[in-house]
C-alpha cells in the first residue's frame, strides 16, 4: 500500500548541526536528498518511516569544490551539476559520463551523488566510478566526523558501514596522477532511464615501457555490490595491457557473481563484462 503523505512529518533543517542533531533521535528520521529512490519506496508501500529528514536546504552540502588535489561534492550535488562541472569534465571524465547515464534529464536535476551511495543499489551508477577513482566518503554525526574509503563503505547488498547517526555529509574525489587515463560505460536495454545490465568503469597509469604500474577495474551490477575486479587487475600489473588480457578476463570469474534477473542472465552478463574490459583496453592503450 502507498505511504499516506498526509501521516508523515518532515524536518526541514538549515544548517549540518540541526540535522546531525535530529538523528539523535532513539526513532532517528529517513533522511531525504532528491527523493528519486525514496518517492518510488513510498509509492510502492516499502519505506516505513513516520519522520523524514529534508536534506535539500543544507547549503554546504550541495557544494562542487575544486582544489589542487581533487574534488569535494557535498552529498546534496545532484548529477545534473556534477556533469555540467567544467573541471569534472576535465579531471574526472569518467564521473561526468556515469553522471549523464543517471536516468533521463528530470532524474539528474534531483537525484544526489549522496542518494545514490546511500542507497546502496549494485546497479548505482556513480559506485564504479567512485571505486575506480578510490574516492573517500566522509560521513558525519553529532559524535564527529569520519572519513571512509569508499571500497570499505558497500559491505553487503544494500548495506553500508554507516551507523544509524551518521549522514553523508560529502564524497572526496582526488585527481587521478598525471598519465592515468579512465573509461566508463554502461550496458542497459536502451540510451535512457534503463538500468545497467552491467556498468563498468577502469583506471589504468603505465609506466615507460608501457606496463601497466596502476589499475582500477569496478563492476556494478555484478554481484551483490559494486566491487573491484582484483584478480583481473593483478593479472595486468607489471603487464602490458593488450598481453595480458585474455589472462584478465579469465580471471574475471573469480571477481563477478552476477545473477540472472529480469534485466539479463548471469552468462550474458560474464561475457558483457568481458568485451567491456576488452573495449577499455583497446581504448586506454590508444589514447598512450
Ligand atoms: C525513473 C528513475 C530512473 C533512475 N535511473 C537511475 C540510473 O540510471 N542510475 C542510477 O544509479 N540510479 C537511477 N535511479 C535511482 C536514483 O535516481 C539514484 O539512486 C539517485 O542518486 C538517488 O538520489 P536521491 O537524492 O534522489 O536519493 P533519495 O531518494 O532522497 O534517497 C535515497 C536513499 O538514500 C538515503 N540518503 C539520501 N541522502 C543521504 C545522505 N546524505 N546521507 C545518508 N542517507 C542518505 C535516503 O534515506 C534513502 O534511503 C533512477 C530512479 C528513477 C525514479
Amino acid at each position: 500500500m502507498r505511504s499516506p503523505l498526509s501521516t508523515l512529518t518532515l524536518l526541514r533543517p538549515r544548517t549540518e548541526r540541526e540535522a546531525l542533531a535530529a538523528m539523535t533521535a532513539s526513532e532517528a528520521p529517513r533522511p531525504i536528498a532528491g527523493g528519486t529512490d525514496l518517492y518510488v519506496a513510498m509509492h510502492a508501500g516499502i519505506s516505513h518511516g513516520a519522520e523524514y529528514l529534508d536534506l535539500s536546504r543544507i547549503k554546504p552540502w550541495q557544494r562542487i569544490e575544486h582544489d589542487a588535489r581533487g574534488v569535494t561534492l557535498g552529498a546534496t550535488a545532484t548529477f545534473l551539476r556534477i556533469q555540467a562541472d567544467a573541471a569534472v569534465r576535465r579531471r574526472l571524465p569518467a564521473l561526468a559520463a556515469a553522471a549523464a547515464e543517471v536516468g533521463a534529464w528530470p532524474i539528474q536535476a534531483r537525484a544526489t551523488i549522496g542518494g545514490n551511495i546511500a542507497n546502496a543499489s549494485p546497479a548505482g551508477d556513480s559506485l564504479p566510478v567512485l571505486l575506480a577513482y578510490d574516492a573517500v566518503v566522509h560521513l558525519r554525526s553529532a559524535r564527529g566526523m569520519r572519513e571512509v574509503p569508499f571500497t570499505e563503505l558497500l559491505t553487503g547488498y544494500r548495506t553500508l558501514a554507516m551507523e544509524r547517526d551518521e549522514l553523508i555529509a560529502a564524497v572526496r574525489i582526488p585527481y587521478p596522477a598525471r598519465g592515468v587515463t579512465t573509461f566508463f560505460r554502461k550496458v542497459g536495454t536502451r540510451r535512457a532511464q534503463s538500468i545497467s545490465k552491467v556498468a563498468f568503469c577502469a583506471a589504468f597509469g603505465f609506466d615507460a615501457k608501457g606496463r601497466t604500474s596502476h589499475v582500477r577495474l569496478a563492476y556494478g551490477s555484478m554481484a551483490a555490490t559494486t566491487r573491484r575486479a582484483v584478480h583481473a587487475e593483478a593479472v595486468f600489473l607489471g603487464q602490458k595491457p593488450a598481453a595480458a588480457l585474455e589472462a584478465a578476463i579469465a580471471a574475471l570469474a573469480q571477481d563477478l557473481t552476477p545473477i540472472d534477473d529480469v534485466r539479463s542472465d548471469a552468462a550474458y552478463r560474464i561475457d558483457i563484462a568481458a568485451r567491456l574490459l576488452e573495449q577499455c583496453v583497446r581504448v586506454v592503450t590508444g589514447r598512450r
